[in-house]
């Protein structure tokens, strides 16, 4: 179950936190967050582009009657008819590594029309693992060597830079750092390449309000105004000229979705364990609700309960023994058939 109204909400919500802030700003819904045709088309109506990272969802995002001009290609497998089909739609395809880009060249080539590329930079930002296995990555210039490849081959329209840093990032300063080495590359196009970049695209990577699980976290959630903040203030900042300023493109994703999800549950049964534990059988699973691997998801009884609260744990339906949904949550006795409400489960990743 989906909350229309909080999806606006949160979407406007974060638009204004940026735009208040810069003057150029765009969101790009990105569809592997949750690819369900009604809520992608929420978000298009409230005014995001599409950011996708597979053909399938290439074709969705036209399908729901998004311009090819705004639609972002991002991810390592991009098929040559999907690389055409987006060449031919002026879509912008965020090249991922050098045998993309070879490909590019060729298709090009062969289809005698310009790509409008940018490339996908990973870099150190502080936080780490680094997540470098996406892109270019920045300290060992193999971004920059990206970057010369696809202006010398004449080919290609270099339209703007783009990370997404990582996923449920906690640190604003990851973002400045980021935005820093973004706006270097913008800025060195400019200047050594007489190629200024139109946008840099600081992908998604907001945290969402779910606890994730062994974290002990006292309050340490940066809100999407402390991340605009970050962001536009290291922009502004760095020395671009007002009406050189590029366009500041974000792929939000899980934070404007998350608390818009609620799941209705329901009992099936309650055993004691060998060690006395009490546990009890749901019938939704990790497969409908994988997220319950890393997040301790807030679980509500529907009705009235009695007072007494045991720890429990509570185990899906399916016949294997990873399927828990919570290791440990205190709860009320619940009997067959009674309902609980399973919080924020916008994402479906
Ligand atoms: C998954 C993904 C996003 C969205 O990430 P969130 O952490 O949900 O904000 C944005 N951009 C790219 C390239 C992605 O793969």
């Amino acid at each position: 179950m989906l909350s229309e109204q909080k999806i606006r909400q949160n979407y406007r919500d974060a638009v204004r936190a940026f735009k208040t802030r810069y003057p150029k700003v765009q969101f790009a819904w990105s569809y592997k967050t949750h690819y369900n045709n009604a809520i992608c088309r929420i978000f298009h109506q409230e005014g995001s582009w599409a950011e996708v990272v597979s053909g399938f969802e290439y074709k969705k995002a036209l399908g729901n009657g998004v311009a090819g001009s705004n639609i972002i290609f991002n991810g390592p497998e991009k098929h040559h008819d999907e690389l055409r089909l987006a060449i031919e739609n002026n879509s912008i395809i965020h090249i991922d590594h050098f045998e993309e880009l070879y490909s590019l060249i060729e298709l090009c080539g062969e289809m005698n029309k310009k790509a409008r590329v940018a490339v996908r930079v990973n870099m150190d930002t502080g936080v780490y693992p680094i997540w470098d296995r996406f892109g270019f990555n920045y300290e060992n210039e193999q971004a920059w060597t990206a970057i010369t490849k696809i202006v010398a081959s004449g080919k290609m329209q270099l339209v703007g830079v783009h990370a997404h840093i990582g996923t449920y990032m906690l640190s604003t300063n990851a973002y400045k750092i980021a935005a820093t080495k973004l706006c270097a590359l913008a800025m060195r196009c400019k200047n050594e390449l007489q190629t200024p970049v139109k946008y840099v695209d600081l992908g998604g990577g907001f945290p969402s309000a779910n606890p994730l699980k062994g974290a002990l976290m006292a309050g340490s959630v940066p809100s999407v105004d402390e991340f605009a903040e970050a962001i536009t203030s290291t922009i502004l900042n760095f020395g671009f000229k007002t009406d050189e300023l590029p366009l500041l493109i974000l792929e939000t994703g899980r934070a404007l979705i998350d608390d818009a999800g609620y799941l209705l549950g329901t009992v099936l049964a309650n055993k004691r364990l060998s060690d006395g534990r009490k546990a009890t059988i749901m019938d939704f699973g990790v497969n409908i609700m994988f997220t319950s691997f890393w997040y301790d998801h807030k679980i509500s009884p529907a009705q009235e309960t009695s007072h007494f609260d045991e720890e429990t744990v509570m185990f899906g339906p399916l016949c294997m023994n990873i399927d828990v949904i919570r290791e440990s949550v205190t709860m009320p006795l619940l009997n067959r058939g009674d309902h609980v409400v399973v919080h924020k489960v916008g994402p479906t990743t």
